[in-house]
């Protein structure tokens, strides 16, 4: 394992303690190491081939089947449906599968998520590790910005890892310690997905490691740059092995100064990649802009939400208290509706979007924070029931429909409070955004 972690990139720089690979930060207690012995290999299903999911040539796609992937990652590809390389997945995999490091500009939609994992999946598989592993000592870390975010690549982190045997931990506050302590302390695991906060204190209580970490990612960092995490997050790539003995890939909506500054410091020779918003949301989106009053909104919100159409909606409203109040008088008038916000408690969060995921609940009324990272296939309709202050947020709720390939329609309301917000954002967009009244019908 060493010999191909440390063979991997081309110029190591660093010399190497192979015997006990250490990491920056010096671990003052002992650790106390269990060992866990071997895996056994997961056996392939028979009935299952990868040439059964060989998709026709297309001129410009990448067909997952042309990347050389280990027949359990594809078959895990497979049965999610994904048949040719999104944009993000065919620039960067043929690079991060040779073991380099990327950034990626990439909003959520893109498919950055499956981008990453798929690289991780695809070399701990061809690389299982034979000698005896320690629990707390993952070979994969990934980490997010949102609770609501490392769910979601949990989620999907265990939809591709299906037909292998490797193990997935997500670490997210709020939830309980111990529950997901005892995933760390009684099995192998290979990939943990964690928000910075979470992480650390797994870490200072010495129940995870992470000087044996081959891969890192970090999502959404110029999230974790405006919430505030970078000095939490620095503490962690600071006791991964350093960037020349580990394969780093970073992804951030923008590529501020300090988003790059970051990746100069924490990736090595990376490749770079841009996906453009533009491709992203506004292809498979139609936005519209209703000028509404402040009072008309609500009647505005209920009509829209009556349309035969409108399955699954989200509604974004920037303040908590606008959030939890339109979600009570949703609730009160019957509508089957959830709500999340900083306020609600991670489990009541969870259960929330499983329901609106199974189509139980029609309606989710979320702010910003909470909303950022949802991906639900088949939203139909999110409204801004406030304009965002920050423009990026606007294109982050309206990537939350029109995702893999679908139509989404997303419906602005600009009142007299907000509509000043609308230039700005147009600017962004670097298009005209189409303000209309709304049609009488659904005023009434
Ligand atoms: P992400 O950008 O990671 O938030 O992914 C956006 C959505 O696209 C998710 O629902 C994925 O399941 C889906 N997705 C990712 N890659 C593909 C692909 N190659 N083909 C179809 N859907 C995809």
């Amino acid at each position: 394992m060493l010999g191909k972690l440390f063979g991997k990139k081309k110029a190591p720089q660093k010399s190497v303690d192979t015997a006990n690979k250490t990491s920056q930060s010096a671990d003052k207690k002992p650790r106390q190491r269990k060992p866990h012995g071997k895996k056994a290999a997961k056996p392939q299903a028979k009935a299952w081939s990868v040439e059964q999911f060989k998709v026709p040539e297309v001129e410009g796609k990448t067909r997952f089947h042309d990347l050389g992937l280990d027949e359990r990652l594809m078959h895990g590809i497979a049965d999610l449906g994904f048949e040719y390389c999104s944009p993000i997945q065919a620039g960067v995999l043929p690079q991060t599968l040779q073991g380099h490091d990327a950034i990626g500009k990439a909003q959520t939609g893109t498919g950055k998520t499956a981008a990453f994992l798929i690289t991780i999946i695809n070399d701990l598989l061809n690389n299982p590790i034979t000698d005896d592993r320690y629990s707390g000592e993952p070979r994969a870390l990934i980490i997010a910005p949102t609770r609501e975010l490392v769910v979601q690549i949990g989620e999907d982190a265990r939809h591709l890892t299906k037909h292998t045997d490797l193990k997935v931990a997500t670490l997210i506050g709020g939830m309980d310690y111990q529950k997901q302590l005892s995933t760390l302390k009684n099995s192998l695991v290979d990939i943990v997905v964690a928000s910075p906060g979470r992480l650390l204190d797994f870490q200072s209580r010495k129940d995870l490691f992470l000087d044996q970490v081959e891969f890192l990612v970090i999502d959404e960092a110029d999230r974790m740059l405006d919430m505030g995490f970078i000095p939490q997050v620095r503490r962690i790539v600071r006791s991964t092995p350093q960037k020349e003995n580990r394969q780093t890939l970073l992804f951030s909506a923008t590529f501020t100064p300090e988003v790059m500054s970051l990746t100069e410091q924490w990736t090595f020779e990376p490749f770079q990649l841009e996906i453009e918003p533009d491709h992203v949301a506004t292809d498979t989106v139609d936005q519209k802009v209703y000028i509404v009053s402040t009072s008309e909104k609500y009647k505005l919100l209920r009509n829209i939400i009556k349309q035969p159409d409108a399955k699954s909606v989200i509604v974004f409203a920037n303040r908590r208290d606008q959030t939890r109040k339109l979600f009570e008088r949703l609730q009160k008038a019957g509508v089957r509706c959830g709500m999340l916000s900083g306020e609600v408690a991670q489990n009541k969060r969870s259960s929330t979007l499983k329901s609106f995921k199974e189509g139980k609940l029609q309606v989710l009324v979320a702010t910003d924070v909470a909303g950022r990272g949802i991906h639900v296939d088949g939203i139909t309709h999110v409204v801004n029931y406030t304009l965002p202050e920050d423009p990026e947020d606007y294109v982050h709720r309206i990537g939350r429909t029109g995702r893999a390939g679908a139509l989404g329609t997303s419906i602005s309301f600009a009142c007299e409070d907000d509509a000043f917000l609308l230039g700005p954002l147009e600017e962004m967009l670097g298009a005209k955004l189409s303000c209309t009244q709304p049609p009488e019908e659904l005023l009434t």
